[in-house]
């Protein structure tokens, strides 16, 4: 027997109708790549959608083309955001950190019919756009008069001419809730990147998710800052969230320096802030040495990579500001787990309230995950035995877009599809997630599972580093050993010695690394995740002492 409720589907256009009726007066905020600050509201975002989809119907778009974005987070691309995907196209958010090679390669796999940009990536644009053939047309996202005379570009238009003559009255149109509404590429550090095609009803499932207490805890009295990209992921969904709880958005545009997003967090009254350990790292390195204080910020986000503990004792007991430790990926929306603590840990002491703090944290109500080993078999959630994360749920990928291999899927005995990760992890019996490893990272030393992101945790956690990555070296005797590479804080000093030796009684004398080798830099992928694959090539010559 089927249900008497209304089917409606799960649209992206009915969160911008729902943010424009009930919180339509309330800002908007972005720093615009021209370094000024613009200023409106629900309401305009809503508007300004309408005349996006009634100039992209002017472009003869069919319902699934591609229109393709390369821009900071601002209220432009907010607007593509739902002038695109509610109007029944597919918005693709490109990773401007790609090497233009790469993103030649993108665009031509996505068929992207139309391409928006921001003028900081004229250059991008200026060095790819002749081997793009399928875009039809390029737009600067910028006023007519900022629209440089000999770009090189044919027919080159403004965003403002584009846009703001058309006329604000559309009906976003009603179609299947499983149609493509967005899709970003994973950053292929291995191989060609990979396409992960998000639909209406992915999206809104995992905006409605985000948005609950244990999770990011969003509502209409938060002032939201996503310093994640909207072209990495979407920013995480908050743009959709936020449009669903009718919250304050703030976006930082291009100016990600510490002081750059302070001043925004102040002036903007931000209560919710998310972004990626490095940035958190450029705003405490901000702070800190002036003894400045958050006034308004009371959450943020952390993910994407580990995130090392003295960042988030930072955060919680000097500002008083409450860490969520998130995991998650490309191919999950993003979210997969978040840590918030549990009832029971309240009255933990700090110390054991840390340990699990460190954790990524616990499923998110439509994610189920298992570790399994090597034949397959499902391993117990103990905490302590590590296994292949694996992932399921309506907001995780099923197939790539135009795939090149066979589908990713692993499937279990009841015929269900799990999504292997690509992460070593261990679960314990709270059902608390914690990642050990990407399983290509993962350092084996005498039959042992060695952590790189505790070996490196624990380097970070030294006053004088400022960036620590752990890798494995080949060792006759024991397979592998690790050694860090380190980055020291501009100023600071440390020797070998004075490393190795701050390691004794912070983990198994075994996994202390063999060595330390300072860098001047840790390569970064386009997602500002550590390039363990350069890192080795960098230290090709490199020799474990005493070899
Ligand atoms: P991406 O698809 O580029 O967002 O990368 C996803 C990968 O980032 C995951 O599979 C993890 O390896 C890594 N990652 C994300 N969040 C965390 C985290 N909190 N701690 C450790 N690794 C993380």
């Amino acid at each position: 027997m089927l249900g008497l409720m209304q089917n409606q589907p799960l649209l992206i256009s009915s969160l911008i109708e729902f943010a424009q009726r009930h919180h339509g007066d309330v800002e908007v905020v972005s720093r615009r790549v021209e370094g000024d600050i613009h200023r409106y509201t629900w309401a305009d975002v809503s508007r300004r959608s309408h005349q996006v989809a009634n100039a992209l119907k002017g472009f003869g778009l069919d319902m699934g083309d591609r229109v393709a974005t390369l821009a900071w987070n601002g209220y432009r691309h907010l607007e593509l955001y739902f002038g695109v995907s509610g109007s029944g196209r597919v918005l693709h958010t490109v990773n401007p950190r790609l090497h233009p090679d790469q993103i030649a390669w993108i665009l031509n796999h996505a068929q992207d019919k139309v391409m928006c940009f921001d003028m900081t990536f004229l250059p991008l644009i200026q060095a790819v756009h002749a081997k793009c053939p399928s875009v039809k047309h390029w737009i600067a996202l910028c006023d007519a008069d900022k629209l440089p005379a000999d770009s090189g570009i044919p027919g080159l238009l403004s965003y403002e001419a584009w846009m703001s003559s058309q006329s604000t009255d559309f009906e976003w149109p009603d179609f299947d809730e499983n149609s493509a509404s967005s899709m970003c590429y994973t950053s292929g550090t291995t191989g060609n990147p990979k396409a992960v095609l998000y639909s209406h009803r992915s999206t809104i499932l995992h905006a409605y998710a985000a948005a609950l207490p244990d999770v990011m805890c969003l509502s209409a009295r938060d002032s939201i800052l996503p310093v994640v990209p909207m072209f990495h992921v979407n920013a995480w969904g908050l743009p959709y969230s936020a449009a669903m709880v009718g919250a304050k958005m703030v976006f930082p545009g291009p100016a990600l320096d510490g002081k750059s997003i302070y001043e925004l967090m102040e002036n903007e009254r931000v209560t919710f802030a998310a972004g990626v350990p490095t940035i958190w790292q450029m705003l405490l390195g901000h702070i800190q040495p002036d003894g400045l204080r958050f006034s308004t910020l009371k959450r943020t986000v952390i993910g994407g990579s580990a995130c090392p503990p003295a960042m988030i004792t930072a955060f919680n007991d000097i500002y008083g500001v409450e860490v969520l430790h998130a995991w998650g990926m490309t191919e999950m929306s993003p979210l997969g787990t978040l840590c918030t603590l549990k009832n029971k840990h309240l009255t933990l002491s700090k110390e054991e309230q840390m340990k699990i703090r460190l954790k990524q944290g616990r499923c998110i109500f439509g994610v189920d995950m298992k570790i399994v080993g090597d034949n397959g078999e499902e391993l117990p959630h103990d905490g302590k035995t590590y296994g292949d994360l694996y992932v399921r749920g309506p907001w995780v990928v099923d197939d790539y877009y135009k795939p090149e291999g066979s589908n990713p899927l692993v499937k279990d005995a009841r015929g269900r599809g799990w999504f292997p990760t690509g992460d070593v992890a261990t679960i314990d019996a709270d059902g608390y997630m914690q990642i050990t490893d990407r399983s290509k990272d993962v350092i084996k030393s005498g039959g042992e599972w060695i952590s790189s992101i505790d070996i490196e945790n624990i380097a970070m956690a030294h006053p004088a580093i400022a960036m620590a990555a752990c890798i494995g070296m080949k060792h006759p005797k024991w397979d592998e050993r690790p050694i860090v590479a380190v980055v020291k804080k501009p100023g600071a000093e440390v020797s070998r010695e004075e490393l190795l030796a701050f390691y004794e009684g912070k983990t198994a004398k075994w996994q202390i690394p063999d060595d330390v080798v300072f860098v001047p830099a840790i390569p970064l992928g386009a997602t500002g995740k550590m390039l363990k694959t350069k890192l080795r090539e960098t230290l090709a010559d490199y020799q474990l002492p005493g070899l």
